[in-house]
């Protein structure tokens, strides 16, 4: 016998017309053809894909607003329009207009003027997430990295109206071979008139020792210092900037204390 005719004696045998394993009957011409295929290959009767009224409404109401919905669909203008203006919030407003009018609509309604495009709705769904992992990237390391780096900024700005002052103590130091102590012990003209920086003020001290204190405006470092400290080398002065409360990282390197 036959495969074929043991079929046949068989009542509980699948009919001979049954598709293969991977395969399933064309919508149009029934032809035996590949489970997966979008086009009947003898009809070219494009094959419907069973629409689910419950992923539609889940991908409408979470994914909605980068209209996942629509690549669902296959409305693949109208998705994009969607994913384009994200931003605008109007996607995510129309989207709950259209998760109302999809609730009140019937699963048969759906499938008769739609087929299931599932897998460029989760290509969206993942390009969505990503969009979201790239954001919290952003806001977690790049926001306050820049915040450090606008703030070192600033620490460059303030050191730099320091200079004016340590110009002043070198030329005292050259002239009377001893460092100042105050600013009253410096001659009128050697004093620095401009304040020159907003975010931080030098104030000269004991042994010419220069403290840069950071005002209010200097956000995260305010109140705290870097301070001068000049050593006498022969003719001429070296500074040393380490020392002060100011956090090593809104320092310059020079400025850090060597580990
Ligand atoms: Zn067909």
């Amino acid at each position: 016998m036959t495969p074929t005719n043991q079929a046949a004696a068989n009542p509980y045998a699948p009919p001979a017309s049954a598709p293969a394993p991977g395969h399933r009957q064309c919508d149009a011409c029934g032809a035996d053809i590949l489970a997966r295929a979008e086009i009947c290959p003898k009809c070219g009767v494009r094959q419907h894909s069973h629409v689910s009224k419950a992923v539609l409404l889940l991908v409408t109401f979470f994914f909605g607003g980068i209209g996942a919905h629509k690549f669902y669909l296959g409305k693949w203008w109208q998705g994009a329009l969607y994913l384009v203006f994200f931003w605008t919030w109007i996607p995510a407003l129309a989207a709950l207009v259209e998760f109302v009018v999809y609730c009140f609509t019937s699963s048969e309604r759906l499938n008769e003027k739609y087929s299931a495009h599932a897998t460029a709705a989760l290509v969206v769904v993942i390009a969505g997430f990503v969009g979201i992992f790239m954001i919290g990237i952003l806001a977690a390391v790049a926001v306050p990295a820049y915040q450090d780096y606008t703030l070192r900024a600033r620490t460059a700005g303030a050191i730099a109206s320091v200079y004016p002052w340590r110009t002043a103590v070198a030329e005292y130091h050259a002239e009377h071979k001893r460092l100042p102590n105050s600013v009253a012990e410096l001659p009128r003209d050697l004093v620095p008139q401009d304040p020159a920086d907003r975010y931080a003020t030098p104030s000269l001290g004991a042994d010419g020792v220069i403290t840069l204190t950071f005002q209010p405006a200097a956000g995260a470092m305010a109140g705290k210092t870097i301070v001068f400290r000049p050593q006498a080398e022969q003719d001429r002065l070296a500074w040393d900037c380490t020392g002060g409360t100011l956090a090593p990282k809104y320092r310059p390197g020079i400025c850090r204390a060597p580990r």
